[in-house]
């Protein structure tokens, strides 16, 4: 059994969390995917400095949209689009003299729109920068957060998060923000959560990176978690990981692992239905 079997069969396997540019190594980088048995993508808007300040949301947006139709058309393969303010954003409104907040929200409704119109599937990568900053920035980044939150809600839709690394007190804190929001923690989902955060026992869905290291410790607690590369389609480089880690560990579990069966029904089918929809896969359900 492998990737390719396993999605012939009719399983989702999905990346949740990549990046492409049509500058980058694009559809070299979905050749690779769909080679090793991948058959979803979950395309997340990545930053573009080259892309001016004025408007940026609009332009960034539309640029995403049309390299998911690029990879639907050309691969038949499911894509959902992920659309929002990327936390630091922020700073580079900041330094171009915008007010940070009322742009990135701008940015939130505008997402929210484009869902509501059938072109966007989730709200993301939102959050808090991944590293400590300001108080009076950790406070509007919060602030922007919750707004989105409510707007997921509105919408019925998950919030794809970009946040430092969680303890189980800051896991905690954002089912409560959730939940004041109105929206189900469970239509929250973590990207870039460490294998070890499964011991959490929170109701945020959790999306780890697919190296190996981080997929053995993770199926040492729980199959309970999505896969990921956080592939950002540098040329110059393969970061986060290359974006056909995701099929080769899927792969690589169908083969190590003696519950491998229970992984396929848990990731590869029921968390992203559950999560996205099944809307969201008719191209490969
Ligand atoms: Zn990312």
């Amino acid at each position: 059994m492998n990737a390719t079997e396993l999605s012939r069969q009719g399983y989702i396997i999905m990346d949740d969390h990549m990046h492409l540019r049509e500058d980058g190594r694009f559809t070299d980088a979905v050749d690779m995917f769909v080679s090793a048995g991948g058959n979803c993508i979950n395309l997340v808007n990545v930053p573009r400095d080259d892309f001016p300040v004025d408007h940026y949301y609009e332009s960034l947006y539309a640029n995403t949209i049309s390299i998911g139709d690029t990879v639907r058309n050309k691969y038949g393969i499911a894509v959902l689009v992920t659309l929002g303010p990327y936390p630091l954003d922020y700073f580079r409104f900041m330094k171009a003299g915008y007010d940070p907040v009322s742009e990135m929200k701008k940015g939130i409704d505008l997402a929210i729109k484009l869902a509501n119109e059938g072109q966007c599937n989730a709200l993301g990568e939102v959050g808090r920068p991944h590293f400590p900053v300001e108080d009076s920035v950790e406070s509007e980044a919060n602030e922007i957060l919750e707004y989105g939150m409510e707007l997921c809600r509105d919408a019925s839709i998950p919030i794809m998060l970009h946040t430092e690394d969680l303890s189980e007190d800051a896991y905690s804190k954002l089912v409560e923000m959730a939940r004041k929001s109105g929206l189900r923690p469970e239509m929250v989902v973590k990207h870039h959560a460490l294998p070890q955060d499964l011991a959490i026992d929170v109701p945020v869905r959790k999306s780890i990176l697919a190296s190996k290291s981080n997929v053995r410790k993770a199926l040492a607690i729980s199959d309970d978690f999505l896969l990921e590369t956080d592939y950002v389609d540098d040329p110059g480089s393969w970061k986060v990981i290359p974006p056909d880690s995701v099929p080769r560990r899927v792969s690589m579990i169908l083969q190590e692992f003696e519950d491998w069966e229970s992984f396929a029904s848990r990731c590869c089918m029921e968390l992203p239905t559950e999560i996205y929809g099944n809307e969201s896969f008719k191209a490969i359900l």
